[in-house]
């Protein structure tokens, strides 16, 4: 059996100002010092996105702790430029995060990126030494019209087009799912990556060996019926990271798992 990492992200999206994010860290490290297991060792990863303002204050505090990563939300796909209120993976990679968030659905519909945009993103963050998760899902549109492999298809086909490197994450997110309370079922979930593994398999990867995470309105109340399946390789969360302790129970659960 093949061991893939789990990871437990947090994305703030546009929330949290400097002192908040620092604080979460801190109280996080806090849980950690606490906990009865020593870190997140090989096995499972925590990583932290906060927006780009908050990059280097949590850096710096989470680099006190092995167990703690930060990462970004979303990077530009050229190196420099005039490309004015952009930021650059190599920008990213010198603050010291290790992660960045790529093709978030959020992104894809307010700020119109393409597949061909976030190949683009994905091949420059790895340039970069950054490892990008990048986000694939369905909308309820193209779910209601049976279009939900051909979209994941196409979003992966395009995606990681000529790229062959397994230091990707994928995160399923059913767009449907996003912020709105609404989980995807457990076998909506088991299907949909199996899926994506057959789909990560016939563009040459072996889709066994890359982690997938569900996102989508996960919280402290379905995350240990979640991780249980499994398919999931750990979840991109919103909403419910933005509370520390909410965030650190669905990371209880996920290391429990491991
Ligand atoms: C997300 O933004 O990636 C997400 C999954 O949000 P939420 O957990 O709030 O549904």
């Amino acid at each position: 059996m093949i061991n893939r990492i789990k990871y437990c992200i947090a994305n703030f999206k546009m929330n949290k100002n400097r002192t908040e994010s620092k604080e979460y860290i801190e109280s996080i490290q806090a849980k950690f010092r606490k906990a009865d297991f020593a870190s997140n060792g090989d096995n499972i990863r925590m990583v932290v996105c906060p927006p780009f303002h908050s990059l280097d204050t949590t850096q710096i505090k989470a680099s006190d702790n092995h167990g703690i990563y930060i990462g970004a939300q979303n990077i530009y796909y050229l190196e420099n430029g005039s490309y004015t209120g952009e930021i650059s993976a190599s920008m990213i990679h010198e603050i010291g995060s290790k992660y960045v968030i790529v093709g978030h659905s959020e992104r894809r519909t307010h700020f119109n990126e393409t597949n061909e945009q976030i190949n683009k993103k994905i091949k420059i963050a790895l340039d970069n030494r950054l490892r990008p998760i990048v986000c694939i899902g369905e909308s309820l549109e193209q779910r209601k019209k049976g279009l939900i492999e051909h979209t994941l298809k196409e979003q992966i086909t395009i995606g990681l087009n000529c790229i062959q490197d397994y230091s990707i994450i994928l995160a399923y997110e059913p767009v449907w799912a996003i912020g709105t309370g609404e989980t995807a079922t457990a076998d909506i979930i088991v299907e949909t990556h199996q899926i994506i593994r057959k789909i990560l398999n016939d563009i040459g990867f072996d889709g066994q060996k890359i982690s997938i995470l569900y996102g989508g309105s996960v919280n402290r109340n379905n995350a240990k019926e979640l991780i249980a399946l499994g398919d999931v390789d750990g979840f991109l969360i919103g909403g419910a990271s933005l509370d520390v302790d909410h965030f650190w129970d669905i990371y209880k659960f996920i290391e429990e798992s491991v």
